[in-house]
């Protein structure tokens, strides 16, 4: 009786052990470096019953600090110091399952290249381009579709996949440059592993992977590349807020707090006021942080520290990895405030130069002016992120040459979203646009207005800031947001074979297209070799008349700006006025036309249109 307990009993954990086999699916960073400034390395091991077992390494330099298991089995942290004597190299992890039992896992530690730490990041002397890579340009036809990826290619379908991927935007780098461009902001090329709605990358399933139907990470790697040889920066657009309801580790939570949990499905209230307001109810904040951003988006919680750790490892990851010259963080305000300035502490021990702008999708300036680094905020919060999205002054460039002018409105909307700059720890290095993504393509939203999209393109040229455009604004796109997202994120002309126009070769462009092409590429090209724009100061003069006038000035160069918002009146530009800026000054060449003015005492500015010169001694 007992023998035939003791075989049943064996019998029983044969099928469990079967059933339980114990395997490493993935570990977490996919592989590290030496020389890293931060010695620690947290392995996120997952597999099923890896938890059961018991790691060692045995190689000089590389100590095992602790091992914690979480309350799913299939999960296991590692956390390693790498001392200064770790050379770089495969070394073995042995995870013990019995005396008799062991999976050996081989990880990688690669050198640190020489010289990672010392990139200098996007600045003020950059001109961004925004690009949603899946409607730019299809440049592998062969990879839109993928055997592992639910989504299948529909160009028909303004929400569904068109095609487009890397390959389309290094094709094209050259035309990019052309517009006077120096840096790109790609929205998310991170595998989007969704069975619907996946082409716009804000619903990651792998933060470690790019999404087959972009490319590979090695196809990334190279676009980085190709980009620097071309003398353009890249921006990698971060999402840490929420990610996939189909990503692996929410399908199978290596604990229940990883995200925001409720009976019923919330969504957040979408007021980022609430963080700074010192009036908000602890009700409406904790709605804000915890709420879903979506049914189909699971809302992290940062303040789990493995978590923390997973998604700033995974942040110097990509940095050290690509090559990245700068990061675009979306929703920053949705995620907890200490995270965001831990995360952005650890990117700045290893890269001390580098950039990141904050998405603070905000409608005033004080609430704006909060999330960057710097600001004087009265509970004494910086979150170390050096940029922000400058939501106000787009407002204000929405609404400005659609206006007549009057006290507060017009050009006023201009003036008084500048003379609030005092509020932000540096507003020099908002990142200001006119449209993006998420927003009305700009040529629809001045009522498709050559002369009010001029005016607006010069403003971001030449205003404090980090100018961004949205791609396909050149050509005067259009788009209105309320139609929906697919609308204002419609294909590039000439990306698609068979397209019969073709923005990147000119064909088939109107006269219209081309002259706002030249317009702008004009005014880049000049902005990029301009220090008084690029480093220098703004004075401005309060709007009277229809006319708004300002300078960018260093001790050495002055350019003058002005916009006359008036339907029809020529209007003159009094330099005694100005002679606090205009002193010393005899002639200047006007950017726009290059022609070269001999008096500076006699300006004048046509109806709905902007003057730029370039002061000369
Ligand atoms: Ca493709």
């Amino acid at each position: 009786m007992k023998a035939y307990l003791i075989i049943l009993i064996f019998f029983l954990q044969s099928i469990f052990s079967f059933s339980q086999k114990t395997a490493i699916e993935r570990v977490e960073p996919p592989f590290w470096w030496t020389q890293m400034k931060n010695p620690e390395l947290q392995l996120l091991v997952y597999g099923p019953g890896i938890s059961n077992t018991v790691p060692e390494i045995s190689r000089k330099g590389i100590e095992i600090m602790d091992i914690i298991s979480t309350e799913n089995p299939n999960y296991l942290f590692i956390y390693l110091f790498l001392h200064d004597s770790v050379e770089a190299g495969t070394f073995e992890i042995i995870f013990r399952i019995s005396s008799s039992e062991e999976i050996t896992y081989k990880y990688e530690l690669k050198e640190r290249k020489q010289g990672s730490a010392d990139r200098k990041g996007f600045s003020t002397a950059d001109m961004v381009y925004l690009i949603m890579p899946d409607r730019f340009a299809n440049g592998n036809p062969a990879n839109d579709n993928h055997p592992d990826m639910l989504e299948k290619a529909d160009r028909s379908d303004p929400d569904g996949r068109h095609g487009g991927d890397i390959k389309g935007i290094a094709n094209n780098l050259s035309y990019i440059k052309e517009l006077g461009v120096t840096a790109l902001w790609i929205n998310p090329l991170v595998e989007n592993n969704n069975p619907k709605y996946s082409y716009h990358g804000y619903a990651i399933t792998d933060f470690y992977k790019i999404d087959p139907r972009y490319g590979s990470n090695t196809d990334y790697l190279n676009l980085v590349n190709k980009c620097h040889a071309s003398g353009l920066k890249v921006i990698m657009d971060m999402v840490f807020n929420h990610c996939s309801v189909y990503h692996w580790f929410i399908q199978d939570l290596p604990d229940e707090n990883w995200i925001h949990q409720f009976d019923e499905f919330t969504r957040s209230n979408f007021r980022a006021s609430t963080i700074p307001d010192i009036h908000a109810s602890e009700y409406d904040r904790n709605k804000m942080l915890t709420g879903w951003f979506d049914v189909h988006m699971a809302d992290l919680d940062q303040r789990n520290p493995m978590l923390t750790s997973y998604l700033i490892q995974n942040t110097i990851w990509w940095i050290e990895y690509s090559g990245i010259d700068g990061i675009r963080v979306d929703t920053q305000p949705y995620s907890y405030k200490e995270f965001i300035k831990q995360w952005t502490s650890y990117i700045f021990l290893e890269y001390p130069n580098f950039n990141i702008v904050g998405e603070s999708w905000l409608q005033k300036e004080s609430f704006t002016a909060y999330f960057q680094k710097g600001t004087h905020n009265i509970d004494g919060y910086n979150s170390g992120i050096p940029s922000v999205t400058d939501f106000p002054m787009y407002f204000a460039l929405n609404k400005a040459f659609n206006e007549n002018d009057s006290w507060t409105e017009g050009l006023a909307r201009i003036y008084y979203t500048l003379a609030q700059d005092h509020l932000y720890g540096d507003a020099y290095q908002n990142l200001i646009f006119a449209d993006n993504h998420d927003l009305s393509r700009y040529f629809s939203a001045i009522g498709e207005n050559y002369d009010r999209w001029k005016m607006g393109m010069a403003a971001l040229a030449t205003l404090r800031g980090i100018p961004m455009v949205y791609y396909g604004t050149e050509l005067l796109v259009g788009g209105e947001e309320h139609k929906g997202h697919g609308y204002i994120r419609t294909d590039f002309p000439g990306g698609w074979s068979g397209d019969q126009v073709n923005g990147f070769t000119g064909e088939g462009l109107t006269e219209l297209q081309k002259k706002a092409k030249l317009y702008l590429a004009n005014l880049y090209k000049w902005r990029k070799n301009n220090k008084a724009i690029s480093e220098g100061k703004l004075t401005h003069f309060v709007p009277e008349n229809n006319v708004y006038v300002y300078f960018r000035h260093t001790e050495k160069e002055c350019v003058l700006v002005a916009f006359n918002n008036s339907k029809n009146e020529l209007k003159a530009l009094d330099s005694e006025k100005y002679k606090e800026c205009m002193q010393g000054y005899s002639y200047a060449k006007n950017i726009i036309t290059g022609e070269k003015l001999n008096y500076l005492e006699t300006l004048t500015i046509a109806p709905k249109s902007v003057l730029i010169l370039e002061l000369l001694k």
